[in-house]
Parts: C-alpha cells; structure tokens; sequence
C-alpha cells in the first residue's frame, strides 16, 4: 500500500513555514490504518518488546493498536495535570512550541524492554524527552517506532544509537 497517499499536507499549519503532515485522513480509512498498524508491527518484530509507551495525544493511536497487535501492555505517557498517581515530568519542545510530560512513577519494572510509539518523529524532543523518562524509571529503551518521519529535521540523530523505525518518510 502506498500509505502517503493517506496522508493529507496542509501548508502553514499551526504556523506560517510548516507543512503538517495529517494523519486524520489515514486514521478514517480503516483498510489504510489497520495496513498501517499491521506493516509497523512487523517493522519492530525483532526488538522483544516488554511494554509499549506512547506521548499523549496521537502516541496513543499509535502506540495502543501496535500493543494489541504484539500482544503487550501500553503507558500513556501524558501531559503535564493528566495523570492520577505519583508522576515524574521533564520538560520539552517541539517543532512548533513548549511543554511537559509526565509518567506515572509506576509505570514501568526497571530492566522491561520500552519500546516508544508516535505518529510522527519531527525535531525528536518528545521522543528524546520520553525516552528521558523512561530511563528515569529504569526502563530500557531498546526502539522507537513512527507512522512518519520529517527525515529533513534529522529528529534520528538525537536518538544516541537507539533504533528508528519508520513507515513513511518524508
Ligand atoms: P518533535 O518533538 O519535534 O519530534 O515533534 C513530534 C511531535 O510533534 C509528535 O508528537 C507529533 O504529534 C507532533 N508533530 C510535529 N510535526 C507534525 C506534523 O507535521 N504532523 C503531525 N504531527 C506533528
């Protein structure tokens, strides 16, 4: 399948010079999304995954279908005010703006085997600050898995070695 064609670009979107890549048009499609979700699990088959861990908001739409698909738990990780129990946060930014994420103290047994999930790697600074976070509470983090990757902002580079895979690159 070739899944660009379900990926819609708006120009200067959510500012002036940013052409965002829309997943929304991929999701409605359920041929495409499970197709999506299906070739991205086979992508990280090898890694022997423990849990997976996604950023809140459209981490979780990626990182929830690829957990029921190998059969492994999933933690939200969240934005800063979300989560019930004892958190841990860390600043971060992104492309276009600032914020924080936090993760439940509990959420991880250290030494499990974390793989992140997101829709789409850009600069890195959320998965670089979701990986903090997960080292912070002794998780291993043995891969990171995108629907798309913005290859032209080299987010892979800030990864210090930890493997990227990717469905759709731009
Ligand atoms: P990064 O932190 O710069 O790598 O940005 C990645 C985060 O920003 C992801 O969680 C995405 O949801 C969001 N993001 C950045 N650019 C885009 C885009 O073009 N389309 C959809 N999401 C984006």
């Amino acid at each position: 399948m070739d899944f660009k064609e379900h990926i819609r670009v708006i120009m200067d979107y959510p500012q002036p010079g940013i052409r965002f890549k829309d997943i929304t048009t991929l999701l409605k499609n359920g041929e495409a999304y499970k197709a999506a979700i299906d070739e991205l699990a086979k992508l990280v088959k090898d890694l022997e995954i423990d849990v997976i861990a996604g950023p809140e908001a459209r981490g979780f739409v990626i990182g929830a279908p690829l957990s029921y698909a190998l059969g492994v738990g999933f933690i939200p990780i969240r934005k800063s005010g979300k989560l019930p129990g004892e958190t841990i946060e860390a600043d971060y930014s992104l492309e276009y703006g600032k914020d924080k994420l936090a993760m439940h103290k509990d959420a991880i047994k250290p030494g499990q085997r974390v793989l992140i999930a997101d829709d789409l790697l850009a600069t890195g600074g959320t998965i670089q600050t979701s990986i903090d976070l997960v080292q912070q509470l002794g998780g291993e983090v043995i891969g990171a898995a995108f629907l798309i990757e913005l290859s032209y902002l080299d987010g892979r580079s800030k990864m210090n070695g930890i493997p990227v895979r990717s469905l759709i690159t731009y």
